[in-house]
């Protein structure tokens, strides 16, 4: 088995094991070489904690809650304790609840369900931060942070306000936006706030008691889990008061043919058998993230991007997509596009000839790729914990081949 890890150049010490097979792949000219992934964003590779865990547990699994045997018995603990973890990796109070759902999209719409009255959006968002808003007002982001936040603030107090719903950071562009402050200016105007960590969670330490914020969702995949799980954390009273969207089994507390009587959150909002590998799994990336030194993999991440931008930078043509000139910070995500090649042609001819695995398109940002005068796509390279300077530079080796007619 491999362990990537970080290289002596970049890293302090090795930040985590991430498992996976020395995948070695075919090239179309022959020949062939090791995969580099620089796909983290969209999700990233399960860590040898992760793996252990399911491993673990693939044994004994069974449905839980209410089963009398040892399967079940180990399973329901297993399940209730991921909560635990995940709530101790974002910093959790005491009145919000984990609900275990399939993913971010899943959480957002979940929450949009619940919430008792409109909510407020940048145009910068996801379209799972964008779509699932039933009653939403669309702010347009100005070329600076400040003024985007000060055109939010004016949005909030303009009229009665239930959510400010927020990325933590943009996964198009990596920006990160500044939490604390935009919980503390939606307080202020009576609104809730929403953090969209997708992109955040795996690169940032999260403190939701610390911020101020009310409800934070994110997914297992791009957390270094595999697929199937993500999380909703968030205050109580609004999860309790709204009719579950998804109903049937597990979320109820009685039910006769003229009436059901729901059970609160979480069990309210995970209808059906819960997906225990999942939750487990996000978990064991939960527990082990919450021991690494967020600051070291931040400065990790900073080593490899500035790296990628002075590589990549030189090369003819090639322009970097940002949104903002006063982003304080952005996580690993470099995304660019080149004069004269198509988004979709460099991702293809950087996994055909050089084995390098990075994505294109418009990164369901349908509005802000148009904003960014990119309506037809970008490259985006992603970085994680796995990432070393010796792939960013075969990536740069690369892209410089392919400008100069290496093709
Ligand atoms: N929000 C952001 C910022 C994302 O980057 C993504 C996925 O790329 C999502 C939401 C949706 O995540 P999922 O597809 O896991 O629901």
């Amino acid at each position: 088995m491999m362990t990537a890890v970080l290289t002596a150049d970049v890293c302090v010490a090795p930040l985590a094991q991430v498992s996976g097979s020395d995948l070695r792949v075919p090239l179309v000219q022959g020949g062939d070489c090791t995969y580099v992934n620089f796909d983290y964003a969209a999700s990233a590779p399960a860590l040898a904690q992760v793996t252990d865990r399911i491993g673990a547990l693939l044994p004994t699994y069974s449905s839980v809650h209410r089963g009398a045997g040892y399967a079940s018995r180990v399973s329901t603990e297993c399940y209730e304790k991921a909560r635990d973890s995940v709530a101790r990796f974002v910093g959790a109070c005491d009145d919000q609840v984990v609900v275990f759902t399939r993913n971010t999209t899943d959480s957002l719409n979940l929450l949009a369900n619940c919430v008792p009255g409109s909510t407020v959006v940048l145009d910068i968002e996801h379209h799972a931060n964008l779509l699932p808003w039933k009653d939403s007002r669309v702010v347009r982001a100005a070329d600076t942070l400040a003024e985007t936040v000060r055109l939010l603030v004016a949005e909030l107090c303009s009229k009665p306000t239930a959510l400010l719903a927020v990325t933590g950071a943009s996964n198009v562009t990596g920006e990160v936006l500044p939490i604390a402050a935009l919980a503390e200016v939606a307080h202020r105007c009576g609104a809730r706030i929403l953090v969209d960590a997708a992109q955040l969670a795996p690169h940032r330490r999260i403190d939701v008691e610390e911020w101020g914020v009310d409800y934070l969702a994110f997914s297992g995949h791009k957390l270094y889990a595999p697929f199937g799980a993500g999380v909703l954390v968030g205050r109580r009273d609004w999860l309790d008061a709204a009719e579950p969207y998804l109903a049937g089994g597990g979320a109820v507390r009685n039910v006769t043919v003229e009436s059901t009587q729901w059970a609160p959150a979480p069990a309210r909002h995970e209808a059906g058998t819960p997906n225990v590998l999942g939750a487990a799994a996000l978990a064991a990336a939960c527990d082990a993230l919450s021991e690494l030194d967020f600051g070291t993999v931040a400065e990790h991440e900073a080593a490899l991007t500035g790296r990628l931008l002075d590589g990549l930078g030189s090369v003819d043509g090639l322009e970097f997509l940002r949104l903002w000139t006063d982003a304080p910070d952005t996580v690993g995500i470099v995304t660019f596009t080149i004069d004269g090649f198509e988004p979709g042609e460099i991702a293809a001819y950087l996994s055909a000839e050089h084995g390098i695995g990075v994505r294109d398109g418009r990164f369901c940002a349908h509005p802000l790729l148009g904003r960014l005068g990119r309506p037809d796509g970008a490259v985006r390279v992603s970085v994680g914990l796995g990432s070393c300077s010796e792939d960013v530079d075969r990536l740069v080796d690369a892209v410089r081949t392919l400008v100069a007619g290496g093709r």
